[in-house]
């Protein structure tokens, strides 16, 4: 009888149900079938896989079906408790615990049944949100930024396919407009749609029934940021991309978008040559880059490291560091030596107070880039730092190359510079011994608790994602 291991309870909780039924005993039932009542009890309990003659004649003996027999229902609410908890004791999730497995009796009450199946749900449940843990994104990010860095930060395919597609739009050259982004999702059978009440999880959401995507309303009208949302949400469908298994997908497919949109935004051909030209000249800098395609500067900036060592010969290095020195983002194939933890997770570590990505915060001028060569334990390493404000504060963005490089770029003959030793804790991370004599003992700082670190990612089909959220708003703008 192919009876799957797992519906043996299932058989057992029925066989049960029919007899109490009909008012039979272990011991009346077994002889009717030519079972002892012990072999009979196994069955019961789904420890004995019963051959099918004794099915055949089980079904006989109690008057059903042997079709009913074997149904994978449960015949009753109390049995389909009894069944789940006897699965979940089952589970390596709780074997892992080392607790006893609870055999249920005929005589436990309901309510403690369901107290531990409700257990048992909820450890399931966390247990699958686990993978979007702040420390799985960390290790994740880290992977990542391992494989972005082997490969220079550049993916041909993509660059390929973004080619195609803005070529296809009827785009020709310059900033790729507004009308081109809404063309090219048409192309793919789209409509552009903006909304005031996208799912706060969420940055776009595609209707994938009624082929619409939902963005934000431009806050800027004509904004960078606004084309590259609708083309990042247009690289989900490009890419194929299926529903993330895991963190690190969930991941490398934001990746993937991203690089999809700043191919869009800045696309191969036309891009190489302004920098080849820059190159050539000696003028290479991001700002140039930035007002040619009219994107951000983090854009430009991050569009410069795909290309510069796929196609410029030069090796790089990118940092996105908030106002209180954290690094946000950061990529280096140069061998600038970025902060990391024990885990090499660089995001939310201290740059060096030397490094320009810092101290541009205190530079006067700030509408320009600001220049700095940096002597470093690695090396002597120069760097362009722009400066800029969000709602959430101040950040900069620098993007450098080594000592042997900076000829290539606009800046090259700043006299500004700077020494750092870090990680030698004594470079910027330890008050001198003066200061720390005066006030030791003497500062009681009450700290500013950061406020994600309470809280988990919300956990729905999509790591980070609210899935009531993101029906509803679907649900109340379907038919519109
Ligand atoms: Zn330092």
């Amino acid at each position: 009888m192919p009876t799957p291991a797992s519906d043996l309870v299932t058989l057992g909780h029925r066989i049960r149900h029919f007899r109490s039924e009909r008012t039979l005993t272990l011991d009346q039932l077994g002889e009717l079938v030519g079972l002892a009542a012990s072999q009979l009890s196994l069955i019961e309990n789904g420890r004995r896989e019963p051959k099918l003659s004794t099915l055949q004649q089980l079904a006989q003996a109690l008057g059903v079906p042997l079709a009913d027999l074997l149904s994978d229902e449960a015949p009753n609410t109390r049995a389909a408790l009894e069944i789940e908890l006897a699965r979940a004791q089952k589970n390596p999730l709780y074997g892992a615990l080392g607790l006893p497995q609870v055999k249920v009796t005929k005589g436990m009450p309901l309510p403690a049944i369901e107290s531990l199946v409700g257990l048992h749900r909820e450890l399931a449940r966390r247990a699958s949100e686990a993978i979007a843990t702040p420390e799985e994104a960390r290790r994740a990010n880290t992977e990542l930024r391992e494989r972005m860095r082997e490969r220079g930060n550049y993916m041909p395919d993509i660059e390929k396919l973004a080619e195609e597609r803005v070529r296809a739009s009827g785009h020709v050259s310059g900033a790729l407009t507004h009308r081109e982004v809404s063309v090219m999702a048409e192309q793919l059978g789209f409509t552009l749609i903006y909304v005031n009440d996208l799912p706060h999880s969420t940055r776009s959401v595609t209707d994938l029934a009624n082929h619409r995507i939902y963005l934000p309303p431009a806050s800027i009208p004509g904004g960078h940021g606004l084309r590259s949302m609708a083309l990042q949400a247009m690289g989900h469908r490009l890419l194929g991309h299926e529903r993330p298994t895991s963190y690190a997908e969930f991941l490398w497919q934001r990746l993937e978008i991203n690089y999809f949109a700043a191919c869009c935004l800045m696309p191969l051909d036309a891009t190489l040559s302004f920098l080849q030209a820059a190159k050539r000249e000696r003028v290479l800098s991001v700002e140039d880059l930035r007002d040619a395609f009219g994107v951000t500067h983090e854009a430009a900036a991050l569009r410069l490291t795909n290309l510069a060592t796929a196609h410029l010969d030069m090796t790089v290095h990118f940092l996105r560091v908030s106002g209180d020195g954290a690094l946000q983002k950061g990529y280096e194939n140069d061998g600038l030596p970025l902060p990391a933890d024990v885990t090499g997770s660089i995001e939310g570590q201290l740059v060096c107070k030397q490094w320009s990505a810092r101290s541009a915060f205190t530079h006067t001028n700030r509408t320009t880039e600001f220049y700095q060569y940096t002597d470093t334990p690695a090396g002597t390493f120069w760097c362009a730092t722009q400066t800029g404000t969000t709602s959430d504060g101040e950040f900069s963005i620098s993007v450098g190359a080594p000592f042997a490089q900076a000829k290539w770029f606009r800046g090259r003959e700043t006299t500004q510079r700077a020494v750092s030793r870090c990680p030698d804790e004594s470079c910027c991370r330890r008050p001198s011994g003066a200061v720390a004599g005066r006030w030791s003992g003497l500062a009681w700082p009450s700290a500013r608790l950061h406020a994600h670190v309470l809280s988990p990612l919300p956990s729905g089909t999509f790591p980070g994602v609210d899935d009531t959220e993101v029906y509803e708003f679907l649900e109340a703008h379907a038919d519109q």
